[in-house]
């Protein structure tokens, strides 16, 4: 079976991971953003024609301070009107004007100062030429060219050195912003390298999470496939074990039933005692109907949950035909709850020669009557029910009188016949709750239920005469004749069966020392 491979690392620190990941990748791609941007920025400023413009600026003033002088020198000279001067100083002036707010020596802090000094003098000097000069006055606009003579040439050096120093710190602008765009250049790379490692170990993460993810899912699937395959199995061989099972229920000798322990469901009946008990549908099955008697039914279900089995239960059973049957039960649990399984065969032919072989065991074959054992044994139960109920009962013993003389004359089997037809009187002439037994040979007893001897003597007498007129034909065709002699005997209180039969037997012994064809009771 294959088994699922367990994370490394908790799901949870695993998020918290990945998340500061992709924070990290994202902060990055950030920050490269806003480098390119600051690198563009950088660019465009150092394309900017206007960068060059105060540079620019300065120069026109010095070219133009040469003008100026020119100009001055030629105004003295009597050959430049006066107005074409005043046009020169309002050149410089608007020239001078443009760079009373500039940048020139930002990136110049030595010379700042001195080379500041001079541009300042200028830019004074412009504004007070400019102010000074008139259109239409040639006087003064001719002292402005002396005083510009005179002023003029000594600040053409060192407004030279104002445009070297603004060169340099042109130069030095530019240079600041290229190293700047050169660091940006260099943390640009960095940037782009750590989001190019983050990114790495991103994806690298991600595709080993892919993979573990689909290694689950594919184990997952397996062992889903697995059981299902298990599952379905397992239910086939379930139904088929039911099916089965049902088969071998439907085909068994038994009658067999599974009913709820309160008896209200019926899970199953067998096909066997469906059609015994005529059943519609299973459903229909109750104890009751399966028991002859619907309270030993009850009875049958309480003992059978009070003690979780029984066996062997011999009772008659409710079919088409009432039938004897022995039924078991076990108490097993059915889809959680308590049930009853109930099997019960059928016992008719036993019991059927159970009784044939108790009838056999108990009768005398030739008369019909109880045999010796068979008397003595219910002769004995009516003597203890005589006792406890205190009721009087008389034995009688009854012998053919020279018997042997018509067996020797008339045949055995004319013998034989006249015993049977003497058991046939005997139970013509008692009654039915009367015991009467063959004790062997010719000698016979009967045991005379809630009779005194005094009455028994009169049914002893009864017996004697009907025995005398009994008309008899040997096999020989001969008529023959029998007489009995009697002895009699009343139980005494407390006298066994035992007791009351040797008087009884002695009192016989006397009819016949007496005469035979008598009766005779017991004296002692
Ligand atoms: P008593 O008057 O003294 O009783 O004489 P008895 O001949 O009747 O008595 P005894 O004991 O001398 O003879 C009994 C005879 O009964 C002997 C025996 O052959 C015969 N007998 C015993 N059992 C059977 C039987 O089942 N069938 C036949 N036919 N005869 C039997
Ligand atoms: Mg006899
Ligand atoms: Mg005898």
């Amino acid at each position: 079976m294959s088994s699922i491979a367990t994370p490394p690392v908790s799901p949870s620190r695993h998020r918290l991971k990945l998340s500061a990941l992709i924070t990290l990748v994202l902060a990055m791609a950030l920050v490269t953003l806003g480098s390119l941007w600051l690198v563009q920025e950088q660019a465009r400023q150092l394309a900017l024609p206007t960068l060059h413009n105060e540079l620019w600026q300065a120069y026109q003033i010095d070219n133009e301070m040469n003008h100026l002088l020119d100009a001055a020198h030629s105004l003295r000279k009597g050959e430049l009107d006066s107005d074409d001067l005043v046009v020169r100083i309002q050149v410089l002036r608007s020239l001078t004007q443009s760079l009373e707010r500039h940048h020139l020596f930002d990136f110049l802090p030595e010379s700042q100062s001195i080379t500041q000094g001079t541009l300042d003098q200028i830019i004074g000097l412009s504004r007070d030429w400019d102010a000074r000069a008139r259109w239409g006055d040639p006087q003064g606009v001719r002292q402005l060219a002396e005083e510009i003579h005179q002023r003029l040439p000594q600040l053409l050096k060192p407004m030279h050195e104002v445009m070297v120093a603004s060169k340099i710190s042109l130069a030095n602008k530019i240079d600041a912003k290229r190293q700047l765009l050169h660091r940006c250049f260099i943390g640009l790379g960095w940037t782009l390298l750590g989001l190019l490692l983050g990114g790495a170990l991103l994806v690298s993460r991600l595709v080993s999470d892919y993979r573990k993810a689909r290694t689950l899912s594919h184990n997952l699937a397996e062992l889903n496939q697995h059981l299902e395959q298990r599952v379905s199995e397992r239910t086939a061989e379930l139904s088929e074990g039911q099916a089965l099972l049902r088969q071998i229920l439907d085909a068994s000798p038994s009658d067999v039933a599974l009913i709820s322990d309160d008896g209200k469901q019926v899970h199953f009946v067998n096909q066997r005692l469906r059609q015994r008990l005529e059943l519609d549908a299973s459903s229909d099955f109750s104890l009751s109907r399966l028991f002859s008697n619907a309270r030993e039914a009850l009875h049958f279900s309480e003992a059978l949950q009070a003690r979780q089995r029984l066996d062997g239960w011999e009772t008659q059973l409710a079919g088409a035909e009432p039938y004897w049957g022995v039924v078991s039960g076990r108490v097993l649990e059915y889809h959680g709850r308590p049930a009853l399984l109930i099997w019960s065969y059928d016992i008719s032919l036993r019991k059927q020669m159970e009784q044939e072989l108790l009838v056999l065991a108990t009768t005398d074959a030739l008369t019909g009557l109880n045999n010796r054992h068979a008397f003595l044994q219910r002769a004995g139960e009516l003597f203890k029910s005589a006792e406890r109920f205190d009721q009087p009962c008389t034995l009688l013993m009854l012998d053919i009188d020279h018997f042997k003389a018509i067996n020797d004359n008339h045949g055995h089997q004319s013998g034989d016949e006249v015993l049977a037809r003497l058991g046939e009187l005997l139970r013509q002439v008692l009654r039915e709750v009367d015991i009467i037994g063959r004790l062997g040979g010719e000698e016979f007893a009967a045991l005379l239920t809630q009779t005194d001897r005094y009455d028994a003597l009169q049914v002893a007498e009864r017996l004697r005469l009907s025995a005398e007129a009994l008309v008899l034909n040997g096999a020989d065709g001969q008529h023959l004749s029998i007489t009995l002699s009697i002895g009699l005997a009343e139980r005494r209180p407390a006298e066994p069966l035992e007791g009351v039969l040797a008087r009884a037997d002695s009192a016989l012994y006397r009819a016949k020392a007496e005469g035979r064809n008598r009766t005779a009771q017991s004296v002692d």
